[in-house]
């Protein structure tokens, strides 16, 4: 596959709330970086979890990227009409034998890790994402698997990073990061960041991960331009398109706005909202 010659961006945001000034610079810096090079920027409605996401949040996402003065190419495309794209993913893995069903509850996978003898600190040091999962229903029999399914017991699909590794190994994973540089994708960082990574969650038929690589590659996206906060991710990510056989995009991972206590916005600081910025006839400052 070739990579795309034209450059496209995107801005992915969830609507599980109001826009905050982060976003707004994380969203600007996309739309100019294409912009200023005659390339194509993508509003992306990533509305996989239901129950979190709302109509209205979607609809303040459109007035207040309007405010900041962006302009993005409909139809805007929404995760949330596209599970087909991602069960069609999640079927090239199974059939390399990759994924595994698994029906721990947060609170089992708490329990083996302190019986597993080491402190859970230990463990989510690393661990951006929360604890490793301790590879508890990896171990399960065929047989143990079916029984779960037939009692109903609700199961997520994880990637078996073992195994993936396996598959990878006679290639380097590296990527580019546009301010930190080249990037090398190695099976430490794999597992200590990630483990086997939840791809399609219990109560949503795919995750973040899988979905956000499936859209970068299907939207043909030359830049993924997003926080730092998302940088661990992206060595999954990586390692998701080697696996599915997709391109790999150019990464840039953009400081994180703080405020002036040094806190990141959040969604929920109601006043740092840029919906309320407008309201209150306050400018736009990336400071
Ligand atoms: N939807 C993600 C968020 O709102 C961002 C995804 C991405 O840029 O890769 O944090």
């Amino acid at each position: 596959m070739n990579r795309p010659s034209q450059i496209i961006t995107r801005f992915a945001p969830s609507p599980t709330g109001y826009l905050h000034l982060g976003h707004a610079y994380s969203a600007k810096r996309a739309h100019d970086f294409a912009k200023e090079q005659g390339g194509r920027f993508l509003l992306r409605i990533e509305d996989i979890d239901t129950g979190r996401c709302k109509p209205a949040y979607e609809q303040a996402i459109y007035e207040d990227l309007a405010w900041v003065g962006l302009t993005w190419e409909t139809p805007v495309r929404r995760q949330s009409e596209h599970s087909n794209d991602y069960q069609q993913a999640l079927k090239v893995l199974d059939q390399q034998g990759l994924l595994f069903p698994c029906f721990c509850t947060r609170k089992d996978i708490r329990r083996e890790i302190e019986n597993s003898g080491r402190a859970p600190h230990d463990i989510t040091a690393h661990s951006p994402e929360g604890p490793l999962y301790p590879g508890t229903c990896r171990a399960l029999t065929r047989t143990e698997r079916q029984e779960k399914k037939a009692a109903n017991i609700p199961y997520a699909l994880r990637l078996d990073m073992a195994k993936a590794l396996q598959q990878v190994t006679s290639q380097t994973l590296s990527w580019t990061d546009l301010e930190a540089g080249e990037q090398i994708t190695t099976a430490e960082t794999l597992n200590h960041l990630l483990g086997d990574a939840v791809l399609a969650r219990k109560d949503i038929p795919t995750s973040y991960h899988l979905s956000v690589v499936v859209d970068d590659h299907l939207q043909n996206i030359s830049h993924v331009i997003r926080g730092t906060d998302l940088f661990h991710a992206t060595h999954l990510h990586r390692l998701l398109q080697c696996l599915l056989g997709y391109e790999t995009p150019t990464y840039l991972h953009h400081k994180l706005l703080t405020d002036e206590n040094g806190w990141r916005y959040a969604k929920r600081d109601n006043a740092e909202t840029l919906r309320f910025m407008r309201e209150n006839g306050e400018k736009l400052d990336f400071g």
